[in-house]
């Protein structure tokens, strides 16, 4: 059983990770790749990790670090168009920086991408909005350069609007142009367009799948999920977000959030959708993250 996508330095996951990792080991648990998102927490990451790791005396967590496409409108968003470019820049060359610094203790990079969703919920105006995608853009180019110029796979967020497929187009252009065929990885979480998912497969990506599965709004993931061939599936909690569905039903449940010993019940939907023992696809989906993330 691996977690191939969760933020182990937020909160309250950062405060539970005694508790919550010996529940992931005891259920048969071997891997967690965590993903900082923002330069602000990747050194809780990497410090995280080393605790863990040295606490359990064996190698449980993969660091993957990336700026998160919806960063940029976090940040900048409050200061003027001009300075939202030159702020973002500096950023982003921040974090190469650390990624030339760190690199050896890397086993992926992300979280990248883009993000066409959020900034349609904040009431932007449309020039702002251009102004972000080209900014998102621009970072997740970089990102794919050093994933392609140090062999390291990528995970990819993809948020689109509903209906929409521009996100998505963007995404493969990007990993077309800069990636060249090099480059593998995981679209993590992906809930867009089932007639985007070959294209994904076919640059031989792989899809993450998450509590979404065991939601009731969950339609379009279990869809994904049937035509996804066994050897492309990753399986993620994205904790501290996306409880599972009996935690999230279950209001009198002390631990409300994701985390990494929920991804059980995950591959338990996911069995069932995909009509196979729970064990067999908990071992393929295994070796998919080995071979993805080593
Ligand atoms: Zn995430």
């Amino acid at each position: 059983m691996h977690d191939s996508h969760i933020h182990l330095a937020l909160k309250p996951l950062n405060e539970n990770w005694k508790r919550d990792t010996q529940d992931f080991l005891d259920l048969g648990g071997k891997k967690i790749l965590t993903q900082g998102t923002d330069i602000l927490d990747f050194q809780d990451t990497f410090d995280l990790a080393e605790k863990i790791n040295n606490e359990f005396d064996k190698n449980i967590i993969d660091i993957a670090i990336g700026i998160h496409p919806t960063v940029f409108q976090e940040k900048f968003i409050k200061q003027d168009s001009d300075k939202i470019c030159e702020s973002s820049k500096k950023f982003l060359k921040r974090y190469q920086e650390i990624f030339e610094k760190e690199k050896s203790k890397l086993t992926a990079i992300g979280e990248t991408g883009l993000d066409y969703f959020e900034m349609y919920n904040s009431n932007l105006d449309e020039k702002v909005i251009e102004l972000l995608k080209e900014i998102q853009k621009e970072s997740f180019r970089v990102h794919v350069q050093l994933a392609r110029e140090n062999n390291l796979p990528l995970s990819i967020h993809a948020r689109e609007l509903e209906g929409e497929t521009n996100c998505i187009n963007d995404t493969l252009q990007i990993l077309a142009e800069e990636g060249r065929g090099l480059v593998s990885g995981v679209f993590h979480s992906y809930t867009g367009s089932i007639d985007k998912l070959n294209d994904i497969l076919d640059i031989g990506f792989n899809v993450g799948f998450n509590a979404i599965l065991t939601y009731p709004s969950g339609e379009n993931v279990r869809e994904i999920l049937k035509q996804t061939p066994i050897e492309n599936i990753l399986f993620e909690t994205d904790g501290p977000f996306l409880a599972v569905q009996s935690v999230r039903r279950n209001k009198k449940s002390l631990i409300r959030y994701g985390r990494s010993s929920q991804i059980k019940e995950i591959i338990k939907k996911a069995s069932e959708i995909k009509n196979i023992s729970e064990e067999k696809l908990e071992s393929i989906a295994d070796e998919n993250y080995y071979r993805v993330f080593s």
